[in-house]
């Protein structure tokens, strides 16, 4: 695999921008290897600067579920460039867009748009202590939310893959309001709230967890959350930024039937632009200013260009046969994978919910991060620098997802079934 020209970018680049890229996870360090910088995509295919071309199973860390600069996305959003990138002033897209997250996911009733994923998390606990005037906010280990101070305890994705437990410049009376306790485990929840149920002011948890790899909620899991919430007054906040529009159209929740009281949503909704949503009951969104008194704003909130991109992205979702037929190839992906750890006597162990997925090597089961932490991550490695050499872009480590997309037809994942038959001799 040629690489001089990606080899040569991570020099300069290391020069001007901290390890050399935007976002840790982008580093591959876990893997290591240095990264790869892309020049384009397209479909399930993305493309680096050396003319290596990969089935991509990362689509930007979950957003691109249509695939790679899909033409009718592209076409609005140029169509969108045209008449003006940003206003600072509302515009019909971002009513039409509003109107449409609210229909297809109604427990928001009413929602704000932001930029990013970490905006709306951000936004919501603020807005949860503000209505209930209580401080203390419970999340789940090997969870992550985005990178707001508050929510860098015990965190999942690339806190998880570099083995970093905090965060210096998180003041500890901040981290001091967050408690984070072992996901899937009801009676741990329980007994803190028996504890402090009565300074708690919201339980925020990723219905599916997608930053330790995928780890499903246990059967009647989120019920039980739903329940202690209500017992204490507590807001049950979803942070559905992955799973939205990923795991169903109506995402976890109406996967599940669990019914949150505020929403967090981002990727996908910006079809791989910057946009994030919060919402929820009307009755707590009026708390934001300035209907309320819970201040939040953004010079480029409902941005033209990517409520142009949700709009059109949503409305290719919302289509009959479209979730199903992305649980039947990731279903084909996933149990065709497994057969081949098998066959190669790799210990291994899977968790699937619709288009997202993981493989840990371990034995398992994987349940939380304790169980999620055993994985053999030198294996992990092994396996992603053999698929990559193989044409098969993966997540660069054992903690985060697989994702697939509706541009992964039959013969993308034949081609990645046979690569994996080789690159498993590796592992
Ligand atoms: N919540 C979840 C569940 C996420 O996975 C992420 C990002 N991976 C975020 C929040 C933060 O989103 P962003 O990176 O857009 O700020």
């Amino acid at each position: 695999m040629k690489d001089d020209r990606s080899r040569e970018l991570w020099q300069r680049s290391q020069k001007v921008i901290p390890g050399g890229v935007n976002s840790p996870a982008r580093a591959m360090l876990a893997v290591g290897r240095e990264p790869l910088f892309i020049r384009s995509a397209r479909g399930c295919y993305i493309e680096d600067v050396d003319g290596n071309r990969y089935i991509d199973y990362v689509g930007s860390w979950g957003p691109l579920i249509l695939g790679h600069a899909d033409p009718d996305v592209v076409a609005a959003v140029k169509k969108a460039a045209e008449k003006g990138t940003s206003f600072g002033a509302p515009t019909e897209a971002e009513v039409n867009f509003a109107e449409m997250l609210t229909r297809l996911i109604p427990s928001m009733e009413q929602v704000r748009l932001v930029s990013s994923g970490t905006e709306a998390t951000m936004s919501a606990l603020r807005l949860a202590r503000g209505y209930t005037e209580r401080d203390l906010i419970v999340k789940f280990d090997g969870c992550y939310h985005g990178h707001s101070d508050g929510l860098l305890v015990a965190s999942g994705s690339g806190l998880a893959t570099l083995g970093l437990p905090s965060c210096p410049g998180v003041p500890a009376e901040v981290a001091g309001l967050s408690v984070s306790i072992p996901y899937n485990d009801l009676a741990a929840l329980e007994k803190l709230f028996h504890e402090k149920g009565d300074k708690i002011a919201a339980v925020i948890i990723e219905p599916v967890a997608g930053n330790m790899g995928v780890v499903p909620p246990a059967p009647g899991y989120l019920q039980g959350v739903r329940e202690i919430c209500d017992e204490y007054g507590s807001l049950l906040i979803f942070d559905e930024v992955i799973t939205g529009f990923r795991v169903a159209l109506g995402g976890a929740q109406e996967l599940y039937g669990v019914t949150p009281d505020l929403t967090t949503l981002g990727k996908i909704i910006g079809a791989g632009l910057p946009l994030g949503a919060y919402g929820g009951k009307a009755e707590i969104m009026q708390k934001v200013a300035p209907c309320g008194p819970v201040y939040q704003a953004g010079t480029l909130s409902g941005n033209p260009l990517a409520t142009a991109a949700g709009l059109r992205a949503l409305d290719m979702l919302d289509v009959a046969g479209v979730y199903q037929r992305l649980e039947e190839n990731s279903a084909k992906l996933y149990d065709g994978l497994g057969d081949i750890f098998t066959k190669a006597g790799v210990p291994h162990y899977g968790n699937r919910v619709g288009a997202m997925f993981s493989y840990f090597f371990q034995k398992g089961p994987v349940t939380d991060w304790t169980s999620a932490s055993k994985s053999d991550t030198e294996a992990f490695g092994r396996w992603f620098r053999a698929m990559l050499g193989r044409g098969v872009y993966l997540a660069p480590s054992q903690f985060e997802c697989t994702f697939m997309s509706l541009a992964h037809d039959a013969d993308a994942i034949e081609q990645t079934l046979s690569a994996a038959e080789e690159a498993i001799k590796e592992v």
